[in-house]
């Protein structure tokens, strides 16, 4: 039996390399040889937690079809295709039933708005969504490599996936996930030129908090829009000098030097008044009062840092904080395929950027674990497991 590498999510950072059966493939499906599988915010969340079964973590994967069902250019949704055996892929992680109120509401693809989805590399219960899991993550059940942190991943029918060009390398081709989160939050602070409250264009003056994968593609992605001036609020060395060289933003504040108060202030000092676009991207419920206080009159404020802080409260004052400044405040934690595809496409086109720079972390799958306990350490700002 021909067998093939997985790192299996046990129990709190604990993490075992095992060899899993290759699975037959289907005539709706598709077997992947991974070549690079992104470390995200949220395997660095769920390893410090206890599975509901053994599983592999992962949602950020590209890599090469090794074996490839009849049919799966018809089952599976291709941008780019029709893919081959031996072409590169990329794969949106979220697959929705397409049938739901929510999918019908939202369109099929968006994630959270279907009961009934699927990720690679999260359990379903650890997705808080309640409905019934359609395809099962358990390891030890086939297809068995349903998350990225592995050999293989089978790519299950309805999958997006997008057909990753030559010159593209596989491992920017899998920032797409991260990068997607930052290309939504922008386009939500986006409003039509010349309404009252006008959003992000070539005269805003941004602050994005956090400087993490996500802010710092967001700070790409605002310079290459286009935007009078960008100012990255976060902390650690070096994810401040990647939030300038990748990010091109033009001021740093170090939260860890500078004081709240003092940090609210050098941001009214810089901008003059207050910042038109507020990006919140810290995993922080402080940050969020820290983003109202930041904004200037009719400033748009998008909160995507606080997923995880549910129960978690402070203090605000609406009156000066929302009312007064007539704020446009709006979370976010859907997203969709097509966003996905504006991402692949930015990253596709935009040469020039040195992405990788946000790999600060490079490890096979042994050293998956020791990677992810290094997430908080000062000069992590992402991992990439790299497959030989
Ligand atoms: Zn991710
Ligand atoms: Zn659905």
């Amino acid at each position: 039996m021909r067998t093939g590498k997985a790192a299996v999510w046990k129990g709190k950072f604990h993490i075992d390399i095992e060899q899993l059966p290759i699975p037959e493939v289907a005539d709706d499906g598709l077997l992947l040889k991974n070549e690079a599988s992104g470390i995200c915010g949220t395997d660095g969340h769920l390893i410090e937690q206890d599975p509901p079964y053994p599983a592999i973590m992962c949602h950020e994967i590209a890599g090469r079809i090794e074996k490839m069902g009849a049919h799966a250019n018809k089952s599976l949704n291709v941008y780019g295709g029709p893919v081959k055996e031996g072409d590169r892929i990329v794969l949106y992680p979220w697959i929705t039933c397409g049938k739901c109120e929510g999918c019908r509401t939202h369109r099929p693809g968006t994630c959270t708005t279907c009961a009934d989805s699927f990720v690679y590399g999260v359990p379903y219960s650890m997705l808080g969504l309640g409905g019934a899991e359609p395809i099962n993550s358990r390891v030890n059940e086939a297809p068995y490599f349903k998350g990225g942190f592995a050999e293989y991943t089978y790519v299950f029918p309805e999958t997006y996936v997008w057909k990753i060009p030559d010159d593209m390398p596989s491992e920017i081709a899998v920032l797409m996930d991260p990068m997607a989160v930052a290309v939504r939050a922008i386009e939500m602070a986006q409003t039509s030129p010349g309404i009252v409250e006008e959003g992000l264009n070539t005269n805003s003056k941004v602050v994005i908090i956090g400087a993490g994968q996500v802010g710092i593609l967001a700070a790409a992605y605002i310079r290459a829009l286009g935007a009078e001036q960008i100012i990255m609020a976060g902390s650690r060395t070096d994810r401040l000098r990647v939030s300038k060289e990748l990010g091109q933003v033009d001021e740093v504040i170090d939260i860890h030097r500078v004081s709240p108060a003092d940090r609210i202030k050098q941001v009214q000092d810089m901008t003059g008044g207050g910042a038109n676009v507020v990006i919140q991207c810290a995993n922080s419920v402080k940050a969020f009062g820290e983003g109202l206080e930041m904004l200037a009159r009719l400033g748009t404020l998008i909160e995507v840092g606080n997923m995880v802080n549910q129960g978690e409260t402070i203090a605000i004052d609406p009156a000066k904080m929302i009312c007064a400044k007539h704020a446009r405040i709006l979370g976010m934690s859907a997203n969709n395929p097509q966003s996905f595809n504006r991402a692949f496409n930015f990253l596709k086109r935009h040469k020039t950027i040195p992405f990788h720079k946000i790999y600060s972390h490079r490890t096979d799958l042994d050293g998956l674990l020791d990677t992810l306990k290094q997430k908080g350490n000062d000069d992590y700002v992402k991992g990439l497991v790299v497959h030989s």
